[in-house]
């Protein structure tokens, strides 16, 4: 079978057409990738250090390239693109330099000898990725297992073909051969990677990163799985309005809402009119359009089936009679606008689910422990905001929510890729990553006990 990537913005333009690999020859690609890992790992940490600098040298080259290819492939708006591909280099840089990292320690022994333990590589990295950072996902997953000595195999989404041949062409012109090797397909062919590695790490939907997870589980593997958020903002009656209205604007609706990280919900602490309407401004000032032109920052959905699921949880909202503060229309082709509900009740699918588009509700708490309650209500837990100068509660709500990323007084989106990335409940399993967390989910610690032979 033949893949068909579609420019979101003009479906008429084919980006790329990829042969579909067969999930029957996942097997040995895997097996290749693994006689690949020995020579790797035993070249030691300059060399892997040097090429993943050729690595992050030969896409920092091709910047504009890559960045236009994010634009038309996936509709992110050129500003962004520009950004991750920017991110996309630093994340080799960093991990070219955590090749050198001690990858032990040394123990007191408990007799004469020596006692350290040491970090191992555990072999083939099975990644899976979605659409929505076509170039920072896969990187920021494979940088760190080829830091960290593994080889790896990569199976993109189908709708970020032409981004995965991009990414695979700059790394096979700087690694050795079958370090690095791209599998195309769907659901069948992840699964063929999924039971044929040493190690998953996955990032998408929440119903597919279960079943990987609980697949790799029956292997007796590693894994780590990446999911969905529902996000929410809690804004504070001291928040700064006008501020705080262009960061969670930008944070909900840029993109057209399709990052994990977008803010969903808004909770505001008492009626806060003023700051909803400088909210709703701030929404309606946001350009739509063409994401190659400079200045709009939403873009289109990215396939029809995204636009299916939009469209339904708009007669969702009018079913329940739900008040449309703005938006609550699509525009034309994959282009919607970004809506504002408010009225839809906490615990409705609309409040609790994650729409992979421009959607937010907007929530009114009676108390701060209303406000924390709300947030902390649904069954993901990857990012909150905060927004407000009053330390003391702020500091409250910072120990009260459970999402792996807590943020004040900037958006829910947005992530420092040195630092440890994950959520909570349904957002994650396993390890953290990026940052040094990514280098210890990598490999295996083994500790070794050296004692004299008399
Ligand atoms: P998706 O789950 O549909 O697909 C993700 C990947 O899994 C794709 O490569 C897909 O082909 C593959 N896949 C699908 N079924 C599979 C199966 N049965 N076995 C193995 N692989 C399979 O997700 P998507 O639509 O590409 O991306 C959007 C989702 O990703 C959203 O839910 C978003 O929140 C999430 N996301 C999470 C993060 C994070 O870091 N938490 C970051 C970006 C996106």
């Amino acid at each position: 079978m033949t893949l068909v990537s579609l420019s979101p913005q003009n479906p008429a333009d084919v980006v790329a057409e990829q042969a579909e690999t067969s999930p029957s020859a996942v097997g040995a690609i895997v097996a290749n990738a693994r006689s690949a890992q020995a020579a790797w790992w035993a070249s030691g940490a300059a060399a892997r250090s040097a090429a993943l600098t050729a690595a992050a040298n030969a896409l920092a080259a091709r910047t504009d390239e890559a960045a236009a290819l994010i634009v038309r492939e996936v509709g992110k708006p050129t500003a962004e693109a520009v950004g991750e591909v920017g991110r996309a280099v630093a994340i080799l840089r960093y991990y070219a330099q955590a090749s050198f990292i001690p990858k032990g320690d040394v123990f007191a022994p408990s007799a004469k000898g020596f006692l350290w333990s040491e970090r191992r590589p555990h072999g083939v990295a099975g990644l899976i990725t979605p659409w929505n950072f076509p170039l920072a996902i896969p990187l920021w997953k494979a940088a760190p297992a080829l830091a960290a000595g593994n080889a790896v195999v990569l199976k993109p989404s189908p709708d970020a073909i032409a981004c995965a041949a991009l990414l695979d062409e700059i790394l096979q012109s700087v690694l050795p051969a079958n370090l690095f090797t791209v599998v195309y397909g769907g659901a069948e062919v992840g699964e063929a990677l999924v039971d044929a590695v040493d190690i998953v790490s996955f990032t998408g939907s929440n119903a597919v990163g279960k079943h990987i997870a609980v697949a790799a589980s029956r292997r007796g593997i590693p894994v780590q799985a990446e999911m969905g958020g529902q996000n929410a903002a809690i804004v504070l009656p001291c928040a700064d309005i006008a501020s705080t209205a262009a960061t969670i604007a930008g944070a909900a609706m840029w993109f057209a809402g399709q990052k994990c990280t977008c803010t969903r919900r808004v909770i505001t602490l008492g009626h806060q009119p003023e700051f909803l309407s400088a909210l709703v401004n701030a929404i309606d000032s946001l350009k739509t359009g063409d994401p190659a032109t400079a200045g709009n920052t939403v873009g289109p959905l990215i396939n029809e089936t995204s636009l299916m699921k939009f469209r339904s949880a708009l007669e969702s909202a009018k079913a329940i009679g739900a008040e449309v503060l703005t938006g609550g229309d699509v525009i034309d082709g994959l282009y919607v606008q970004p809506t504002v509900l408010r009225g839809v009740p906490a615990d409705h699918p609309l409040s609790c689910d994650e729409v992979f588009g421009p959607l937010l509700t907007v929530h009114e708490a009676t108390s701060l422990e209303h406000a924390i309650e709300l947030a902390e209500s649904v069954k993901y837990g990857l990012a909150t905001s905060i927004h407000g100068t009053q330390h003391d509660v702020i500091m409250k709500i910072v120990e009260s929510v459970h999402t792996g990323m807590i943020k004040v007084n900037a958006g829910t989106t947005g992530v420092d890729f040195y630092a440890p990335f994950g959520g909570e409940r349904e957002s994650s399993i396993g390890m953290r990553e990026q940052g040094l967390a990514a280098l210890d989910f990598y490999s295996s610690t083994h500790t070794v006990t050296y004692s004299p032979s008399k």
